[in-house]
């Protein structure tokens, strides 16, 4: 390894896990599809993206392409960028009080954890203070957060990569009564955003406390949910804490759930957001890697930038992370161009296409080879058994 580009690379090693062959042949396909259609994107085309969209959809690439597609439509109409920035939601503090929820320290893997307790919501109260509309728009904002912003610094922290949250549900006292059609309506927004738009975020699901009114419930609420998802949602009576324990270190989970964490300082762990995103070594670290990034991307040195623009820049991790496109004209809020030759770039995507088929080839011929390889082995072995037997 070249010892030249020194931290930044280091923290960028944190970010990167070995990319599995198979998966990035087919990464690089759904850029180059996505291309075919004259989109050159400039954003929202790293790595990890393309791959949670090709994953939602079983690697099933034109869907995969549908998806994300849908995914940018989606982005540019809600103006996410703008909401990223410009989006002040002062009822914060109010909201937590009839809404406790929040990001809490890391699961033992280093993932952040989520603690939402459903139970205590009180919904009527939120629509006092906030509306649907500014609600779900906090709900991207922080979502759009943990993307650029949670997982880098606790990929940092656990010097691995991560990409996905552990999430904690109380859904003590819920049942039917509580699924009203306010309550309904939200739920089916926040799920078609989230399933949607930030597909593959979820590493697990505990639900606990689960009475008899909440599996009731639960029975309606699985029909809305994909089988990707549910797969990931364990439902757990009173006795959850040694299970939650075994995910999460007891520093880590508040005392209302069996942990020894209280948050005073912060008046309550819904308050605190406790977690590696806060610890100002590491933002230092990732500053420095948006720094270099920068140099990177700019040619020459671009002035340090200031702690205060920290985090709209962490809004571009991801985003500068794969730059393999040139900058082209006509570039819109989210850098997505459409391109007016678009001949000339379906011919190079096409070009590009019979590539990748030639490279799925071999490495089908590879594997080929290998089981080949594995039989002879087999029946080497066979036959020296036979003719111990014998
Ligand atoms: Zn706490």
């Amino acid at each position: 390894m070249m010892k030249g580009t020194v931290k930044s690379q280091s923290v960028r090693h944190g970010f990167e896990a070995p990319h599995d062959s198979k998966e990035e042949v087919l990464v690089e396909s759904l850029r180059k599809m996505v291309s075919l259609d004259g989109v050159v994107l400039q954003k929202h085309n790293d790595y990890y993206t393309l791959l949670r969209f090709l994953r939602m959809k079983d690697f099933d690439l034109l869907k995969a392409k549908d998806a994300f597609l849908n995914y940018l439509k989606w982005r540019r109409e809600y103006d996410v960028d703008a909401i990223c920035k410009e989006f002040k939601f002062e009822e914060y503090r109010e909201l937590k009080i009839c809404y406790p929820h929040g990001y809490h320290g890391v699961d033992r893997c280093g993932r952040p954890v989520y603690i939402e307790r459903t139970g205590s919501v009180d919904l009527n109260a939120l629509l006092q203070i906030t509306t649907i509309e500014r609600f779900l728009k906090y709900h991207v904002s922080e979502q759009e957060k943990t993307l650029s912003w949670r997982f880098p610094s606790c990929s940092i922290a656990a010097k691995r990569h991560i990409a996905s949250s552990t999430t904690i549900l109380d859904v003590k006292g819920v049942g039917m009564s509580n699924f009203t059609k306010p309550a309904r309506n939200l739920f089916m927004e926040l799920q078609k955003i989230d399933s949607n738009y930030y597909p593959g975020t979820l590493h697990q699901v505990f639900v606990v406390n689960a009475g008899s009114g909440f599996r009731a419930l639960w029975k309606v609420l699985r029909a809305f949910l994909d089988a990707r998802t549910l797969a990931k949602i364990q439902v757990l009576g009173r006795n959850y804490t040694s299970k939650l324990l075994e995910v999460i270190d007891p520093s880590n989970l508040p005392t209302f759930l069996g942990g020894n964490c209280t948050c005073s300082e912060s008046g309550g762990c819904h308050f605190s957001d406790k977690g590696p995103w806060n610890d100002p070594d590491i933002m230092r670290l990732l500053q420095e890697m948006i720094d270099a990034e920068e140099r990177k991307h700019n040619g020459e040195s671009s002035s340090a930038t200031t702690n205060e623009n920290i985090h709209t820049d962490m809004n571009n991790i991801y985003i500068k992370d794969v730059f393999d496109v040139s900058p082209a004209e006509n570039t819109d809020s989210e850098g997505v161009t459409v391109i007016d030759k678009p001949l000339l770039l379906k011919l190079q995507a096409l070009e590009a296409a019979l590539k990748d088929a030639k490279k799925q080839i071999q490495m089908l011929e590879t594997s080929i080879e290998g089981t080949k390889t594995v039989l002879t082995g087999l029946n080497q072995h066979m036959e020296e058994l036979l003719g111990k037997n014998n």
